[in-house]
């Protein structure tokens, strides 16, 4: 799925993004909304729909030496359409490098500023001769629409997990694909699932889409229980998760549970309203518990916003450890209620209902008999089964199947 969304040009509009979701649509049947240019959202309004189909800079011997066709990367995001010649020192006041990794093209946007330009490696820009160049950027920037894509999935109850991916980049794999990819599978997955809550997934340009999608559903937006934004998840880096502006919410109680038993290295840090989206859902007039899973932090790697976050950059194994984590903590908060112990008054005798492993058997069985303890102990109505995982110190899959065990004996009521 990534290979196929990957030469795509996408930005903020335009048919790059139709086409990407059009693309997702084989995957999920995902709602397709289109807002005209010009909408006020907040304190914002839907920008003007740019495309893009041509663009390239002649050298003065007539020679293309820097092609959008090549590289999507090349062209700054937003471009306006101009056809000139100019000088080189004229040419170099539209052009963008990183000199400190001269072999890479970074990625470049102005969304917000009307300008052209273009990127390229800073070995080749060292390199341009002197003499008169020529620019060709067939562009359209107009009124036109901003597009999303949504997709509601229902469960039991109203209350929602909402998940949220950006969809507004170009030709970069782990800074956008591995998000897109990670989410629409994990749709299919909850697809065939027994659902006590909603889920919603939204692929949405960066910042300009979620204000747009939270001044279109405002009204939604009290049944958000949970979300995500999702982000990064195909790099070889550790976890990396980022707590809601709550900090203490259930998502980011599930998330760090999830991640602590996984077995792979993380990191956990406190909401900063920089980042992703969860900078809009968790702005103060929402205040949504949304936290941000992602692997590496962004703009903490050297591939990040470079020609460098290719397809070769994600590997299966890291999307699939990513998609796992994803799935654990769906699992959790579907999992997470609180239980009565039905005979609180002293232990219950455990032997006689075979569970008592009286012979004493392997750590896993020693790990189930504290859990069965832990369970019977703090299912007082008031504890969740993520609140005595953490006491306990154990995962929330073995408090899960003490609890069952339980149920079963008839020793514990609830969910
Ligand atoms: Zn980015």
């Amino acid at each position: 799925m990534a290979e196929r969304l990957f030469p795509i040009c996408r930005s903020i509009t335009g048919n790059g993004v139709r086409q990407s979701l059009h693309i997702l649509q084989e995957y999920l049947p995902l709602e397709i909304q289109e807002v005209p240019t010009g909408a006020a959202v907040f304190d914002w309004t839907a920008p003007k729909e740019w495309n893009i189909r041509e663009a390239w800079v002649r050298d003065p011997s007539g020679k293309k030496i820097i092609d959008f066709q090549e590289n999507n990367l090349h062209l700054l995001s937003y471009s306006v359409p101009v056809h000139r010649r100019l000088s080189l020192s004229e040419l170099k006041a539209h052009l963008f490098t990183l000199p400190e990794q001269p072999e890479r093209i970074p990625y470049r946007t102005s969304y917000y500023q009307e300008n052209w330009g273009f990127c390229l490696a800073h070995r080749q820009y060292e390199a341009l001769p002197d003499g008169q160049y020529e620019v060709f950027i067939d562009s359209s920037l107009e009124a036109g629409h901003l597009t999303y894509g949504e997709y509601y999935l229902p469960g039991e109850t109203e209350e929602e997990c909402l998940f949220s991916a950006h969809i507004c980049h170009p030709s970069l794999a782990n800074d956008n694909l591995s998000g897109i990819s990670l989410l629409t599978f994990l749709a299919r997955e909850l697809q065939k699932k027994t659902r006590r809550y909603s889920y919603r997934f939204l692929f949405i340009p960066g910042t300009i889409g979620a204000i747009t999608w939270l001044a279109r559903n405002e009204d939604k937006t009290h049944n958000i229980r949970f979300g995500l934004v999702a982000s990064l998840l195909g790099d070889p880096g550790g976890f990396t998760y980022k707590r809601s502006r709550r900090g203490n919410a259930e998502i980011d109680r599930a998330a760090e549970h999830v991640l602590k038993h996984y077995g792979q290295p993380y990191n956990v840090i406190d909401f900063i309203p920089y980042g992703y989206d969860e900078r809009q859902f968790c702005s103060p007039g929402f205040n949504l518990p949304v936290g941000n899973l992602t692997r590496s932090q962004f703009a903490t790697f050297p591939e990040y916003h470079t020609s460098a976050d290719n397809l070769t950059f994600i590997r299966p194994e890291y999307l699939q450890a990513s998609f796992e984590v994803y799935r654990k903590i769906t699992e959790v908060l579907e999992g997470n209620i609180c239980c009565i112990n039905l005979n609180p008054k002293c232990e219950p005798q455990l032997g006689r209902r075979g569970l008592y492993d009286a012979i004493g058997g392997n750590s896993d069985s020693k790990a189930l008999q504290m859990a069965l303890l832990w369970v019977l102990n703090l299912s007082d109505g008031e504890h969740s089964l993520l609140d005595i995982a953490e006491r306990a110190g154990c995962s929330f899959e073995m408090v899960q199947r003490a609890s069952g065990l339980l149920r079963e004996a008839g020793l514990l009521m609830g969910g």
